[in-house]
């Protein structure tokens, strides 16, 4: 498999107010038609400046959407054709990453790719021919590495990461939204969005501290010539990190620096992963050290096209941060990524849908005929029944929309059921009708046949008209109530209209059949149309604007890269044309282009030295902040430590956690969760068999001397144990008077909290923390008798 690295585009955003004002001064240069970008050292203004190249280079003129068309359009035109997409913007806080992500509504040129992306799927799907879309999309954030879904019932809940042999990394829990349109994509963009600054007003008040993932998942199911139908899948992710900077630049301190270490935790661990990947010894790639690295896993190295986007700011303040992201993106530059079609995923929930689809219709087809079942179904695609689904849905409520969007499938459950309990009441009305009737039929019938008999036995001659007549009334009367019940009348009607009408009972039958082959049949119909609307594609296979549009994009997109891949191509040709055995005219000519070709290898070296000098000097900070973070979490541990070695001397015996070492290596660690499992605590008690006390006149004459004198030593050792099992010696001094003196009589251990000869004897599985209360107590002055000197000299007190 062809192997394609990640691109990399920087951007430079303008001098922000702030900078200006603080009379900062740009040193980034940008060269947009050679991607590259040079920046010059403004504590060093002799030394050369540092170049880099990219495969696009955008300065403060630029727009997003110029951007989007160069760099991002090929990526997301990828991800309509079945490959995973991944666009991600790095760089430190308030470099323009969300304003690159995000982006702003006012100018347009600058709506940022999130947004842009959606309406290129969008174009791409309507304009497909023979192919149909189910698009489903989620937001998440990386906050202190704990996973939240933006879009989820509950925001602040934490969400676990899953491996899934097929599937790869996932997050356990994650709320997918399916989406039929652009304003729907943006609605749930928003929607996370102010969840996330939700978060940040009561955690961290800056939303460069969390990473953010918006993903559009992509099903595509499509027609080849032969009519044969093929399943792709494929990902978008599009990622805001957090910002870059050095947590000791910072100034953080305590929880604001804890935080600062778990984002440089995630960004150091990208960047661990990136430099594995580039360095070609590197067996083992940490993905593992971070949950983003861990969700971005395919991203890097894998079967995804990535493309990043490093933001930088253009001041001279910023000069260490804008360097340190220029290599970490010259770097990502190298990785090379194998981005395949994803082709017959597994699990796809299309090929799931398309199957009820076709049951469904089949069941349709057959109670309805299939003249019958086109007209109630929206227009049919060759091999996906679909109705387009409406292009832009009425805005509604926000809240609305977001359970509307989580609980779609089972709103429709519920509606369902409802119209089915409903068909079920008109059912039972209808059929109380019916037996009424049919009273009503056997009274007029008989009144009639008595009539018949009477005037018979009248008349004999006057026989023959009456019968049709009268079965031609009961049969309309019969009709009657099934032609009120409007929507059911056709096939009501029809069962009627299908039996003879000498049984009264086999019309009753038929009918209630018929209403309720119809219950199943609404159901049936608004399952299968609830089902079609998931689906989106081929709008606008007509809209030939449209479509002449969307080539003319990638075009332009293909143009770009080949205009820079030709620019760079030059460049490398002139850098090289020193190899080149050259003819000079005279003596003077060749001395004259060696001393330009010297004094530019001299730059060149120059530039390499000062590389050299860089590098060891941000080693050297990263070194810095890597001891800093050693040296708080080993205070952090000590500290652990010595409240465990204080706790643990309060931890009863009979409990297994009063043996730490034994419970630490019972411990393991959970790659999986991220935690230690360790140990339930638990009380272990031994229990003495009751002793049975035998009658000194019945001693047994089979027992030995030895056993019957080892009996009192036996019972004394356990009245001991009895005793050390109910009482402490504590607790026995304060029993009688101390304590009650002391305490309120409410407030007495035995009332206040379970002695410990109470919890010994209920045997409860935890350690109970009021078990020492009575250490807590003043020291009791020991009693004196008559005439005690003083207790410690005292012979009685020993
Ligand atoms: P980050 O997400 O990296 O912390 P932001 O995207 O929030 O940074 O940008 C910080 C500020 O800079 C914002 O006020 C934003 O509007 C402005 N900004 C960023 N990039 C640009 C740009 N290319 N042109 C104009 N303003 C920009
Ligand atoms: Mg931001």
């Amino acid at each position: 498999m062809a192997g394609e690295a990640v691109r990399v585009v920087v951007r430079c955003r303008p001098l922000s107010r702030r900078e200006r004002a603080a009379g900062c001064r740009a040193v980034v240069c940008v060269e947009g038609a050679r991607g590259r970008c040079s920046l010059q050292n403004p504590a060093a203004a002799g030394e050369p400046p540092k170049q880099f190249t990219f495969d696009g280079a955008y300065c403060q003129e630029h727009s997003t959407e110029q951007i989007y068309n160069e760099a991002a359009y090929p990526l997301v035109e990828g991800v309509t054709e079945g490959y995973n997409g991944t666009i991600f913007a790095y760089g430190q806080t308030g470099s323009g990453k969300s304003f690159t992500m995000q982006g702003i509504m006012e100018p347009p040129t600058q709506k940022g790719i999130i947004p842009r992306a959606f309406e290129h799927i969008f174009e791409s799907v309507q304009c497909a021919e023979n192919a149909k879309f189910l698009l489903r999309a989620s937001y998440l954030e990386i906050y202190n590495e704990d996973i939240r879904d933006l879009l989820g019932a509950d925001t602040k809940q934490k969400l676990e990461l899953k491996e899934h042999p097929e599937k790869g990394v996932y997050v356990k829990g994650l709320s997918l939204h399916t989406v039929h349109s652009v304003a729907q994509c943006e609605q749930i963009m928003e929607m996370g969005w102010r969840n996330r600054a939700v978060g940040y007003t009561l955690m961290n008040k800056d939303s460069s501290r969390s990473h953010s993932i918006f993903t559009v998942n992509m099903e595509i199911s499509t027609v080849d010539k032969q009519g044969q139908n093929h399943l792709r899948a494929a990902k978008l992710n599009l990622v805001d990190l957090a910002g870059s900077e050095r947590q000791s630049k910072t100034g953080a301190t305590s929880e604001r620096l804890k935080e600062a270490t778990k984002i440089n935790l995630s960004l150091s661990a990208l960047g661990n992963v990136i430099s594995a990947l580039v360095d070609g010894r590197c067996r083992h790639i940490p993905y593992r050290d971070s949950k983003l690295t861990r969700l971005l896993q395919d991203s890097l190295g894998g079967n995804t096209k990535t493309l990043m986007v490093a933001c930088l700011s253009p001041a001279d303040t910023s000069y260490n941060e804008s360097l340190s992201t220029l290599r970490y993106a010259h770097r990502a530059k190298n990785i090379k990524n194998k981005p395949c079609v994803n082709e017959d995923p597994k699990d796809a929930l299309l090929r799931q849908y398309q199957e009820e689809i076709k049951k469904l219709k089949a069941i349709l087809a057959g109670q309805m005929g299939a003249n019958n079942l086109s007209g109630l179904l929206p227009a049919e695609t060759a091999h996906l029944a679909a109705k387009p689904a409406p292009l832009h849905k009425p805005q509604v409520d926000v809240e609305a929309e977001k359970q509307l969007i989580r609980k779609e499938y089972e709103e429709q459950l519920a509606q369902l059921k409802a119209n089915y309990e409903a068909e079920q009441a008109s059912r039972a009305r209808l059929e109380e009708d019916i037996s009424s009737l049919r009273n009503h039929y056997h009274l007029k019938l008989s009144a009639l046949e008595e009539n018949l008999g009477k005037e018979a036995a009248a008349m004999r001659t006057e026989t023959t008209d009456k019968t049709p007549l009268h079965e031609n009334s009961v049969a309309a009367a019969a009709e009657e109530p099934m032609l009120a019940q409007g929507p059911a009348a056709p096939w009501a009607a029809q069962g009627a209209g299908g039996v003879s009408r000498d049984s009264a009972g086999a019309e009753v039958a038929v009918a209630a059949e018929g209403i309720s082959v119809l219950a199943d049949q609404q159901q049936v119909l608004a399952r299968l149309q609830m089902l079609e609307q998931q689906v989106v594609g081929g709008e606008q296979a007509e809209n030939k604007d449209l479509k002449e549009k969307h080539q003319r994009r990638k075009k332009l997109a293909e143009e770009r890269r080949e205009q820079l891949v030709a620019a760079l191509q030059q460049e490398d040709e002139a850098s090289s044309d020193w190899v080149l055995l050259n003819v000079y005219d005279s003596i003077q000519e060749e001395v004259r282009a060696k001393s330009k070709l010297l004094e530019k290898m001299q730059k060149k070296l120059r530039a390499a030295e000062t590389e050299i000098k860089d590098l060891q000097s941000e080693f050297e900070l990263e070194k810095i902040d890597y001891l800093g973070t050693i040296r708080r979490l080993e205070r952090d541990l000590m500290l652990f430590q010595q409240l465990l070695d204080q706790v643990q001397s309060l931890v009863r015996r009979d409990c297994n956690y009063s043996n730490m070492e034994k419970i630490k290596r019972e411990s393991v660690w959970d790659e999986e969760t991220g935690c230690w499992k360790i140990p339930e605590p638990i009380i272990q008690k031994t229990r003495l068999p009751a002793a049975v006390p035998s009658p000194p006149q019945l001693k047994p004459a089979g027992k030995s001397p030895k056993s019957r004198d080892q009996r009192p030593e036996e019972d004394r050792y356990k009245l001991l144990l009895n005793r050390s099992d109910s009482e402490t010696i504590a607790s026995s001094y304060f029993r009688s008077t101390r304590t009650s003196r002391i305490l309120p009589p409410d407030l007495t251990p035995s009332r206040a909290a379970p002695g410990p000869g109470a919890g010994a004897r209920s045997a409860a599985p935890r350690p109970r923390p009021f078990r020492l209360q009575s250490l807590t107590l003043p020291p009791a002055a020991p009693r004196r008798h008559e005439g005690c000197p003083s207790p410690p000299l005292c012979p009685r007190h020993g």
